[in-house]
């Protein structure tokens, strides 16, 4: 049984209300719950980023015993709160922490994703939390994304291993887990390129690091965490997709949910692929990675 390592509270209170898309800015006048309602609701929930699928199912069951029944807008919305948060609670779990060390965390997705930032967040956070953090610079082709998380593990205090700009980040990868393993390292996370423009290349570069990173830790990596930007929408859902072919995603992160993006498609994750949210990045600071609320994210969402 692995043990969780909570994360710090949101470093900006309420930043969830600004989470709160069409839903819940429109009034839900009461009246009786029927089909003109009913696809009102479904409207609302896809304008909120939830996709249709998952729209029609969550007012399906809305409907489900009150069809034809009088509900006043509060009522509605508790109702809209609970079947959200039922969706999600089963999904809201902090990042585990096996017994094993150092334990691998393969950070994948696209790149711009905020891969960099949130490896930069979550290291920060587990040596806040006493743990012995090593990073990789896993995507050796681009000299910018190295740079970028030497800045990150500076901020962090955290050494980072990098290779020769181009270099083969299996061996990277192999040098780092052999170095963790020295340094009697707690945490061992590596960052991958994100060029979805070869799938092929891409796939074997992340195949071989774990090709690589088992020939010393059969049980690694351990988690493989693919980050996803809030504001790309429903693309996020067809990068799991792609991710899950490319790679065995163990988890998500979603970052940016601090902007634009209304948040409703971390509902349709939920209900789609059922993959744990381990953290939901919520700002560019060190300190705005926040843990994954179901309560306050449904509260939130529904107004
Ligand atoms: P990578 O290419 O996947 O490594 O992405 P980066 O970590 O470099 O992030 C890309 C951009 O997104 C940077 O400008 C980050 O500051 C920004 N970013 C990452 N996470 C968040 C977040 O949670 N909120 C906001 N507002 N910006 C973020």
């Amino acid at each position: 049984v692995p043990e969780t390592e909570p994360l710090k509270p949101a470093s900006k209170p309420g930043f969830l209300a600004r989470l709160t898309g069409r839903a819940s800015s429109q009034p839900v006048v009461k009246r009786v719950l029927d089909d003109d309602m009913l696809e009102q609701l479904e409207e609302l929930l896809i304008a909120s980023d939830m996709g249709v699928d998952t729209a029609l199912r969550v007012t399906a069951n809305i409907a489900e015993g009150r069809f034809g029944k009088r509900l006043s807008t509060s009522e509605i919305k508790q109702l809209l709160a609970s079947e959200v948060a039922r969706i999600m609670e089963p999904v809201a779990r902090p990042l585990p922490l096996y017994p094993t060390t150092p334990q691998v965390v393969l950070v994948v997705g696209v790149n711009g994703s905020g891969k960099t930032t949130t490896i930069g967040k979550l290291a920060s956070q587990f040596r806040a939390a006493g743990k012995k953090v090593v990073i990789a610079a896993g995507d050796t082709f681009r000299a910018a994304a190295v740079e970028q998380l030497q800045v990150w593990g500076e901020r962090a205090g955290v050494p980072v291993l990098t290779a020769p700009e181009g270099s083969d980040p299996a061996s990277l990868a192999f040098d780092a887990i052999t170095k963790a393993q020295e340094d009697g390292a707690d945490l061992l996370m590596i960052d991958t390129a994100g060029r979805l423009q070869n799938r092929a290349d891409l796939m074997e570069e992340l195949s071989k690091i774990v090709r690589v990173i088992r020939k010393k830790d059969e049980t690694a990596p351990h988690n493989t965490l693919l980050v996803l930007d809030a504001t790309t929408g429903q693309n996020a859902l067809s990068q799991v997709e792609t991710f899950q072919k490319l790679a065995d995603v163990s988890g998500l992160v979603m970052t940016k949910l601090d902007g634009t993006a209304k948040g409703g498609v971390l509902v349709a994750l939920a209900d789609k692929f059922g993959l744990p949210i381990h953290a939901i990045g919520v700002g560019e600071q060190i300190d705005d990675l926040a843990p994954f609320d179901p309560e306050e994210f449904a509260a939130a969402l529904t107004g």
